[in-house]
């Protein structure tokens, strides 16, 4: 169905041309799931590539449905944006690190941990608030929540989610693009949000061993974000050439499946005091 928006831009709803009734399904199942306990943080680690110190991880959402099996994120999530539920989602995942984080620091890890936000998160100009009187109530300090933003989250209304951005980096919470080359004007939200991390997107890590035009935009990438002053982490890094190829580019985090895939809290904290002897 095409309806008129807010902005009175033309929007297609495709999960509604699926049926309101399904639609209403998923979200109650949603909803469900949450109270259920079938939603799981997984964390990913994400490693100095000039030290091999564990500095980081970001939270990934899972969803271990009883019939459906495991369901990624892809096939929940952007329906969660559509709908607005995601904005619940999203402080669920937040109330989970604000738990895990001291925990970690209490084992002598006092790592970063950095959740997704979306486009509907930015929107709300009630989350500086609502993140400032989790952090107060989880004890954990402002820099310890790093928030990662894709370019095409600020895009729908880029004065509101910059007003969004501000405030929270005012607060103390760092920023990091996300995604960084896989939407567009990259280069003019570089320049005007309060960023500290830039992340590449994986499509360009993948096969930076072997693609010439990859190795090329990544070292590019890397130059630009020291210039302006920005760490850059490497997202889907597979092997040990790769992490060769970046290290000896300077980047600064290597994110990937050559580390480790994303994992469930409790395993991701054994993994961290075993790190890096394995
Ligand atoms: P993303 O933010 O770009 O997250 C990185 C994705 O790359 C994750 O997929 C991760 O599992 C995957 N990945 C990491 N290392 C490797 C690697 O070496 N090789 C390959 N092939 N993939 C790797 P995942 O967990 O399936 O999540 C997909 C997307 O779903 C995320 O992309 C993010 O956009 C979204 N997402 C996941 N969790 C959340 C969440 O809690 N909130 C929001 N708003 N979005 C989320
Ligand atoms: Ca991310
Ligand atoms: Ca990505
Ligand atoms: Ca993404």
């Amino acid at each position: 169905a095409a309806k008129r928006g807010s902005s009175g831009v033309m929007v297609y709803h495709e999960q509604l041309d699926s049926g309101s009734s399904q639609t209403l399904s998923l979200l109650s199942d949603l909803q469900r799931a949450i109270g259920a306990g079938e939603l799981r943080v997984f964390l990913q680690p994400k490693i100095a590539l000039g030290s091999g110190e564990l500095v980081g991880a970001e939270a990934l959402l899972r969803w271990q449905h009883p019939t459906r099996g495991m369901v990624p994120p892809l096939d929940f999530i952007p329906f969660a944006e559509q709908t607005g539920f995601i904005r619940h989602l999203t402080l669920w995942v937040i109330d989970e690190i604000l738990r895990i984080s001291p925990q970690l620091a209490a084992q002598g890890h006092a790592l970063s941990l950095a959740v997704n936000l979306s486009t509907r998160d930015l929107m709300d100009l009630e989350l500086p608030d609502k993140i400032g009187e989790r952090l107060a109530r989880f004890a954990v300090p402002p820099e310890a929540l790093k928030l990662e933003i894709t370019e095409s989250a600020i895009m729908d209304d880029p004065q509101r989610a910059e007003s969004v951005l501000a405030r929270l980096h005012a607060m103390g919470l760092p920023l990091s693009i996300d995604d960084f080359g896989t939407g567009y004007s990259s280069l003019a939200y570089l320049k005007r949000l309060p960023v500290k991390e830039l992340k590449i997107d994986r499509s360009f890590v993948m096969h930076l061993d072997r693609e010439d035009g990859d190795h090329k935009i990544v070292r590019s990438t890397i130059d630009l974000a020291h210039t302006l002053g920005l760490e850059v982490v490497a997202e889907g890094v597979e092997n040990l050439a790769i992490w060769q190829v970046l290290r000896g580019l300077g980047c600064d985090l290597a994110q990937g499946y050559f580390v480790s895939r994303p994992l469930p809290a409790d395993q991701f904290e054994a993994w961290a005091t075993a790190w890096p002897q394995q």
